[in-house]
């Protein structure tokens, strides 16, 4: 696996991740995982909303990692709970940035929406730090998002994929455009050793 730089996450993204983990864990919960992660200094202290460098990736990694190992079987589930409240945050506080404010999907099909929103994710990601390389594939049968870059399973080695938080924020994403939930799968996952992250968007629950 290549070695890749440990690339500084900036504040806006720390605190939609901070902000979302507090909606879902409540504070003790999420106070506990900032000391177990070495992240005490945010304790009631959340970065402000700019784009100025907040804390490294293997930081942020470690923190996605505490949550797990904080709810045991349960982990997997609220990281992706957590992944929702992101998506969440980034319509209310970032629609700027995710460049969907004024924008109408409604005319549009299906897969065009899911498109739009998906790009509109990774678009927003690398303006927010352009060393991030990400992506959507329409290519084969199912829209796929991807991700060479991936912070939440950086540095992590595991035998199935680990990007949780990811997969809820593109199962939300893809329920905002489409209007319907639709079953979200890590496929590859850098910490399995994969060339990217990758989520493929699957059919939609009826
Ligand atoms: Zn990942």
């Amino acid at each position: 696996m290549a070695i890749r730089e440990d690339a500084m996450i900036v504040n806006a993204l720390v605190r939609q991740a901070l902000t979302s983990a507090q909606e879902v864990m409540g504070d003790n919960g999420l106070n506990t995982v900032l000391r177990t992660s070495g992240l005490e200094r945010f304790i009631g202290n959340f970065p402000p909303d700019n784009l100025e460098p907040s804390i490294s990736t293997s930081q942020y990694a470690k923190l996605n990692e505490a949550i797990e190992a904080f709810y045991g079987r349960g982990g997997r589930g609220i990281l992706r709970r957590i992944g929702k409240a992101s998506f969440q945050y980034a319509l209310r506080e970032q629609a700027a940035l995710l460049g969907i404010a004024g924008v109408a999907l409604k005319l549009l099909p299906e897969k065009q929406r899911i498109k739009f929103i998906l790009n509109s994710m990774a678009g927003a990601l690398k303006k927010s730090n352009p060393q991030v390389e990400a992506w959507v594939d329409d290519g084969g049968e199912r829209i796929a998002y991807l991700e060479s870059t991936c912070g939440i399973c950086y540095g992590r080695q595991s035998d199935t994929p680990i990007c949780h938080l990811y997969v809820g924020s593109i199962g939300e994403a893809v329920q905002w455009a489409s209007g319907k939930e639709h079953q979200i799968i890590e496929t590859h996952c850098l910490a399995k050793g994969d060339p990217y992250c990758r989520f493929e968007v699957g059919e939609p629950r009826e």
